[in-house]
């Protein structure tokens, strides 16, 4: 499972850094460096980038896993560099990004958008398998999760759009529920098929959503 993100553009960042004339730059050595968009290269070139724009850059690291508690260690192993900053640029998913702001007085600006947790199908390849939804319906559709795999997330399925097991929005991806009617049936489980799945309430759980592990 990794953290999938993508680089926003220069131009935002730029806008984002409106002000701040000194950035410490802040890379992931887990999921960013992964996928390329957040690692000592990238970080570097981002380097080249702000200097580029006239900015200073007063140092950079690349922490092993941004988004845990390494990052506070991190932090102070590098608070010279980081007091004369003005702001933090990160190049982490969002959970590095507020765990940065959680250790540091200095703002921090995302370098990059976090767009979904994914599995790597083959090398370079992911696809988001879960949206934390709090209710899980797997145990119905054959351990294919129609929120992320159909198009429409669709609880209950097909939509009539489908077409020789493709999708009518997308006809190079296979239909979601036609891959779960396949299961289901190969599972002697097709009477799941007729299964209502009620709407979800998403107020029945308030943001944001906390758990307490006793
Ligand atoms: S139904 Fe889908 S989105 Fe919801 S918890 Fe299960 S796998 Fe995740
Ligand atoms: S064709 Fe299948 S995957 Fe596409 S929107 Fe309809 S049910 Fe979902």
């Amino acid at each position: 499972m990794k953290s999938i993100t993508r680089q926003k553009p220069l131009e935002e960042i730029e806008q984002q850094l409106e002000g701040l004339e000194r950035a410490y730059i802040i890379g992931c050595g887990t999921c960013t460096t992964m996928t390329k968009t957040g690692g000592r290269e990238e970080v570097l070139d981002m380097k080249e980038r702000l200097q580029g724009l006239g900015k200073m850059v007063t140092g950079w690291t690349v922490i092993p896993i941004a988004c845990d508690e390494m990052t506070e260690a991190s932090l102070k192993e590098n608070d010279g560099a980081i007091r004369s900053a003005d702001c933090l640029l990160v190049m982490s998913c969002a959970l590095g990004v507020q765990k940065a702001g959680s250790y540091s007085g200095k703002p921090v600006i995302p370098a990059l958008d976090t767009l979904f947790i994914g599995v790597e199908d083959k090398p370079g390849y992911f696809h988001e398998v879960c949206d934390q939804c709090g209710h899980c319906v797997l145990g119905y559709t054959a351990g294919i999760c129609p929120i992320t795999a159909c198009h429409k997330g669709l609880l209950n399925g097909p939509c009539g759009g489908t077409n020789n097991g493709k999708c009518e929005i997308d006809k190079e991806k296979d239909c979601a529920w036609t891959l779960i009617y396949q299961r289901l049936k190969a599972q002697d489980r097709l009477d799941l098929m007729r299964k209502y799945q009620p709407p979800k309430n998403s107020q029945v759980i308030p943001r944001p959503r906390l758990a307490r592990i006793l």
